[in-house]
């Protein structure tokens, strides 16, 4: 199973029957970009261009309709866990591989 796959089933299971609806348009379509979008964590305010560093893997569900967009940490949504074994499969997700080690925790 993917990330891409294993995001979108954690997500199925958080919501159940519930529908998610954006906040703007009232829409119920969403689509997942594809991929991690990583947001700096910094103690500063301020500051430049950062290579390295803490970062918090987001996924982003996008309204089909309007644009709206809403930024869910996987290590919330999916768990230590479940990333951890994906990881295992496939080896190429070193950037989540860090980011557990950073935190240390799930
Ligand atoms: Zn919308």
């Amino acid at each position: 199973m993917s990330l891409g796959e294993v995001i979108q089933e954690a997500l199925r299971e958080r919501l159940g029957e519930r529908k998610l609806i954006c906040v703007l348009c009232g829409g119920t379509r969403w689509f997942m970009e594809g991929g991690i979008s990583n947001i700096p964590v910094q103690d500063r305010i301020g500051g430049g261009l950062i290579i390295g560093g803490k970062a918090m893997p987001l996924t982003t569900l996008i309204c089909e309709v309007c644009g709206y967009t809403i930024l869910l940490n996987i290590l919330k949504l999916v768990g230590k866990k479940k990333l951890e074994a994906i990881i295992r499969e496939s080896k190429t997700d070193q950037m989540i591989e860090e980011v557990l080690k950073e935190r240390g925790n799930g």
